[in-house]
């Protein structure tokens, strides 16, 4: 599997993270290669994980035989475009998408019906603790195996049998790292109004996040049971909770998590 040659197009945030994380996990760089509208960040991927770079991105196509479309949706139509016209012999391989919104439908307007994978990743995928959301359309057990692979190293991985959870990833995984920073910088700024100071106040936020994400993770009980583990009748903990409980913490979530699917239906 490892002498695939794996061209990104588009070398940004996204591109970074999962070309750090292939390398990291023994994917051999010579064996990837990117291609940006401008060097700087082609240096910085050179320089750091040894990979190939061009400023070409018809040179990236042709070497590859997995091609992955990684430059903002608003480009994507652009870039398939030109591809397709200068290269039409890339139908014939691999391709995978990072970008947000865009439905296969899309892409075969665009590149017609090539074999696909559409991926969605969250940003925690940079520290290797992410998830990403994959969705396969024509591919091979083969080339879903591959893009496993290629996605491990950032983190987990969930594949999907409709096209249409993609949508409910995005609400799940994909925008919810925002929701837990919002909820942290609330505590932040509740922490401060004690009299912590904010570097103190947000590493017992976060560290606190991070202990709980772990138990839970590391634990077979449920959320409801781990709360309930730390919960006693009459404590403080027990008011905090019906505090948030009475102030309808569980809706608030339903009534976010639906307006995320909305919009990512409205993007489409
Ligand atoms: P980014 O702006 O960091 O990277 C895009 C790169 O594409 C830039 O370096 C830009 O120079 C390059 N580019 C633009 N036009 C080009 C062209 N014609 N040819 C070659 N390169 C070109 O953006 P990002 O955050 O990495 O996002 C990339 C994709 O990943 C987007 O489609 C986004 O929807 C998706 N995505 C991002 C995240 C995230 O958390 N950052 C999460 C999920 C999905």
């Amino acid at each position: 599997m490892n002498d695939n040659m794996v061209a990104f197009i588009g070398a940004g945030n996204m591109a970074r993270c999962v070309i750090a994380a292939m390398v990291k996990s023994g994917y051999p760089a010579s064996n990837i290669i990117a291609s940006n509208r401008t060097e700087p960040k082609l240096k910085a991927l050179a320089a750091d994980y040894g990979i190939q770079t061009t400023l070409d991105n018809l040179t990236a196509v042709q070497k590859a035989d997995v091609i992955v479309l990684a430059v903002k949706p608003q480009m994507m139509g652009d870039v398939c475009g030109q591809l397709i016209e200068q290269a039409p012999e890339i139908k014939e391989k691999l391709f995978v998408t990072v970008a947000a919104g865009l439905p296969v439908s899309r892409y075969e307007s665009w590149l017609g019906e090539v074999r696909l994978v559409r991926s969605m990743p969250n940003t925690p995928s940079l520290v290797g603790l992410g998830v990403t959301g994959l969705f396969p359309s024509r591919c091979s057990n083969y080339e879903k195996a591959f893009v496993d692979a290629m996605f491990k190293g950032t983190g987990m991985t969930v594949w999907l049998d409709n096209e249409a959870e993609i949508d409910h990833v995005i609400a799940v995984t994909g925008s919810s790292p925002a929701y837990f920073f919002y909820f942290m910088q609330a505590m932040q700024q509740e922490a401060e109004a004690l009299g912590f100071a904010p570097e103190q106040a947000k590493k017992m936020v976060a560290q606190t996040a991070l202990g709980a994400a772990t138990m839970a993770l590391e634990s077979e009980h449920s959320f409801a049971e781990l709360r309930a583990q730390v919960t006693s009748k009459g404590g403080t903990t027990h008011e905090a909770v019906t505090s948030f409980a009475s102030a309808g913490l569980e809706q608030m979530v339903s009534q976010a998590m639906q307006a995320a699917i909305r919009r990512a239906r409205e993007m489409a």
